[in-house]
């Protein structure tokens, strides 16, 4: 059974209950490891082999990825994939720059332990570091197999990708999956006021205008998602 009333502290990224470790130290919400194993294991009998960037991530390294884009010491792209010079942006271009490949901390997928970067690793050398770059997943890329594969299979699994297509927020991520059958109540239990009083609890770089801008931000970026079929 699927709880249907997440915490508010799970729904933010501030408690890892929810939460257990796979056998690569990936933290996952612990009600989807059956259906994960289930697409894994299809996804490798068809000659892929599924491996996790990036998984659970809490409301804090949320907050230190933001911090470190809006000083300029991470690199942030535009939809050309062209590097964008945080600092000479302010207010609420500022913020946009930020959120088409990052996620506001408080309002991350990621923090529901329901979402997972994923590439595959049989597609590349070994030590190949995926940079999750639109070019990797597309025609001539070398995750195309399994960005075909996860269009027609994951949602077999219970699984859709919420980024699959640029709808005006956050940019296309063909390598952001999410498990339908929590992530969804969750989703329909977040809202705009407890992203708030998250946020007031926990201030975050460029907090004012944030917090001046959050509903607008709310409805383009953690909303405006594609639907699960
Ligand atoms: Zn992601």
């Amino acid at each position: 059974m699927i709880t249907p009333q997440p915490s508010t502290a799970i729904l933010t990224g501030c408690t890892q209950s929810h939460l257990i470790a796979l056998e690569d130290g990936a933290l996952i919400h612990n009600q989807m490891q059956r259906a994960w194993r289930n697409l894994c294991q299809a996804a490798a009998t068809n000659g892929i082999d599924i491996k996790i960037v990036s998984a659970f991530r809490s409301f804090e390294r949320q907050a230190a990825i933001w911090q470190a884009k809006c000083d300029g010491l991470r690199p942030i792209y535009d939809l050309q994939q062209q590097q964008v010079r945080i600092t000479s942006l302010t207010g609420l271009a500022k913020l946009q720059a930020i959120l088409l490949y990052s996620a506001l901390p408080g309002a991350s997928r990621h923090h529901w332990g329901t979402e997972l970067d994923i590439y595959d690793a049989g597609a590349v050398a070994q030590d190949y570091q995926p940079s999750l770059l639109p070019d990797e997943y597309q025609a001539q890329g070398p995750f195309a197999k399994l960005n075909q594969w996860l269009s027609t299979e994951a949602v077999k699994f219970g699984f859709f990708r919420p980024y699959r297509q640029y709808r005006g927020g956050v940019a296309a991520e063909p390598w952001h999956l999410s498990y339908a059958p929590i992530a969804t109540p969750y989703l329909q239990a977040f809202n705009v006021a407890t992203l708030t009083s998250c946020l007031q609890q926990y201030p975050i770089a460029e907090q004012h205008s944030v917090l001046a801008n959050l509903p607008q931000l709310y409805q383009t970026y953690v909303i405006n998602i594609c639907e699960e079929t």
